[in-house]
């Protein structure tokens, strides 16, 4: 019998259930309502945006069927994450499984304990269709271990209740995977940031979660940065916003989305109260906020603020863009000046940060070799598939795009006598570019539209800066810059001890090393990435990290030592000569007293 109140069949729906939490399996089933007559086509993407690598989701796809009015339908693949099904009248279900067991913020994830995913892993795309509602319907497990999980994701809620299992509903197949989704026993908090709500969601065993304080520091960042970007209306770029963090014994990462971010971290990372407070963060606590301004920032500079390449995505190919300097560099400028700016950390902790991040810029050799422009370009081949080799071929995008942000801060606001920064770039980017991106997919910004922007809004003439520092190798000139407002920068590497100049790591006969450095002393002697050093003039490396510096410790700078090493089964011995250890060891310290260095962290002009 047919109800006359049936509800209309949405033209995209999903229907995904943790099946097997156990054997780690999704469930799911995509129905079309009118498939492409000719025979529609399905993919999964073989990227996720904000991740720059092809990771190939449909090789975790186990079975794969398609069926019309409960009649099978044929499905051909056509390459490795697209099928075809035959042409059938009326709606066409594909039903599949999806193995999840991939603890990162990329991917999915589905044991007794939780299940994560991204829609990149699971939602296939109905490829003509993308513009449409996508509806998908979350279904509880029917184990019992998950009788007490809730649903966070800030994807909208049609029959869903808040944190309910149910159904959700997106604008269309871009806005669908930009919604990752945590179930399980979480815990869970919401505070306001300028009237949006924002929910901490931490799955993982985490004793004694101080999350009062967590909510208070993210708030106070939140605030920051949408005060940042709308100074006027402070009006937030989205009506809700999830922190989803998976809290696991070591691991660091997140990813960015338009109203979420999916964190993991180390549970030695989030705040105790158990511990006494300290007025300041202590230093995983403030890799961890630094970590959630990062991806914050992100709601605005790459989820609407975009490359033109990325409007929109091609999800099965890499999409190439020289702009990730802008776009990561400067988001990591951002998000340790939002920390100062918004009272978490004071100017000498902020001073810290920025030294580490000079020191290890400075520290490869790669940066004369590729530019950041580069280095964005080929974040696909090269940045996102690091090995041995990379400190010696590449730069980070992140680290030294975070210093050209600095330097670009530092040049604008002494060209225009502190009227004008790099927040006044910030602003036109985000006004003219980031503001009406969506809610569908807008213009993204070309790298020509980047540089003369950035003349007009500070009135300047900055193309020599992205010559030199952005398509060219120079070092940035930050002693020189930072010197008018009495920020003294040294390094201090030539009081350096004894060193091989190359990476050490752990190994059961000694000391591997995981990366030699290009010009050193254990490159000119001979030895190699992934070599065991076993002895040093004799005397055995052992132990947990390995000895190696308390072994070079009785020696002098030029001081020749015999070192005998394993280059797979055969042992070699080389003759080295010590130098001095060539890590810059930056600092900076306000040279003179005062709070004259406080006019490079503040904005210039409050609105
Ligand atoms: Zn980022």
């Amino acid at each position: 019998m047919k109800k006359t109140s049936q509800k209309k069949q949405p033209a995209i729906q999903y229907t995904i259930v943790p099946k097997d939490l156990a054997g780690h399996l999704f469930n799911v089933t995509l129905t079309v309502a009118a498939p492409d007559p000719e025979g529609q086509v399905f993919a999964l993407p073989a990227w996720i945006p904000g991740s720059y690598m092809i990771r190939e989701f449909a090789r975790n796809i186990v079975r794969i069927r398609a069926e019309a009015g409960g009649v099978a339908v044929a499905l051909t693949k056509l390459d490795k994450h697209s099928w075809r099904a035959a042409p059938s009248a009326g709606p066409l279900s594909v039903h599949y499984e999806v193995y999840a067991w991939d603890l990162s913020v990329r991917a999915a994830h589905l044991d007794q304990t939780h299940g994560f995913f991204n829609g990149t892993s699971v939602f296939l795309r109905a490829v003509g269709q993308e513009e449409t509602p996508h509806v998908a319907d979350i279904q509880r497990p029917a184990d019992p271990a998950a009788r007490t999980w809730r649903v966070a994701t800030a994807m909208r809620e049609l029959g869903a209740k808040r944190y309910g299992f149910g159904t959700y509903v997106a604008a269309n197949y871009d806005e669908l995977i930009d919604h990752p989704v945590e179930m399980g026993d979480f815990e869970l908090a919401t505070f306001k940031a300028h009237g949006i709500p924002h929910d901490i969601v931490i799955t993982g065993r985490v004793p004694n979660l101080d999350m009062a304080r967590l909510q208070a520091d993210l708030k106070a960042i939140c605030e920051t940065q949408i005060a940042f970007f709308e100074p006027k209306s402070k009006k937030a770029p989205m009506e809700r916003y999830v922190f989803m963090t998976m809290a696991v014994g070591d691991g660091y990462g997140g990813l960015e989305h338009r109203a979420s971010t999916a964190l993991i971290c180390a549970r030695a990372d989030l705040p105790s109260t158990a511990t006494p407070k300290s007025a300041e963060p202590n230093e995983g606590y403030l890799r961890f906020l630094g970590l959630c301004s990062h991806e914050y920032f992100h709601t605005w500079n790459v989820k609407r603020i975009k490359p033109a390449v990325f409007a929109p995505y091609d999800l099965q190919v890499e999409n190439y863009t020289p702009l990730l300097w802008l776009f990561e560099g400067f988001t990591s400028y951002y998000d340790d000046l939002m920390l100062v700016r918004s009272g978490i950390i004071g100017e000498a902790t902020y001073f810290k940060l920025l030294a580490k991040t000079i020191g290890g810029v400075l520290r490869g050799s790669g940066r004369t070799k590729q530019s950041v422009a580069e280095s964005s370009f080929d974040a696909w081949s090269k940045y996102y598939r690091q090995d041995e080799n990379s400190a010696n071929a590449i730069i980070s995008y992140y680290t030294k795009g975070s210093l050209i942000a600095l330097a670009f801060d530092l040049t604008i606001r002494a060209k225009t006598n502190g009227a004008k920064s790099l927040d006044d770039v910030m602003l036109a980017l985000w006004e003219r570019y980031g503001r009406d991106f969506y809610p569908s997919v807008g213009r993204g910004v070309t790298e020509a539209e980047v540089e003369a922007l950035f003349d007009e809004a500070s009135g300047l003439k900055l193309k020599s800066m992205f010559e030199r520092y952005v398509r060219g190798l120079e070092d940035l000139p930050l002693a020189k810059l930072y010197a008018p407002l009495g920020v003294k920068l040294v390094d201090e590497r030539k009081n350096g001890k004894p060193s091989l100049d190359a990476g050490i790591g752990r190994d059961p006969l000694g000391a591997k090393l995981t990366q030699v450095h290009e010009g050193g002393p254990a490159h000119q002697a001979g030895l190699s990435a992934l070599d065991v050093v076993i002895a040093i003039d004799g005397l055995r490396v052992s132990g947990n990290p390995p000895n190696v510096d308390a072994l070079l410790s009785r020696y002098r700078v030029g001081d020749k030592v015999t070192v005998h090493a394993f280059r797979r089964d055969e042992l070699m011995s080389f003759e080295l000569t010590l130098q001095g250890d060539r890590v810059p060891g930056i600092s900076l310290a306000q040279a003179v007293a005062g709070k004259k260095s406080a006019a490079a962290i503040k904005r210039p002009s409050a609105v």
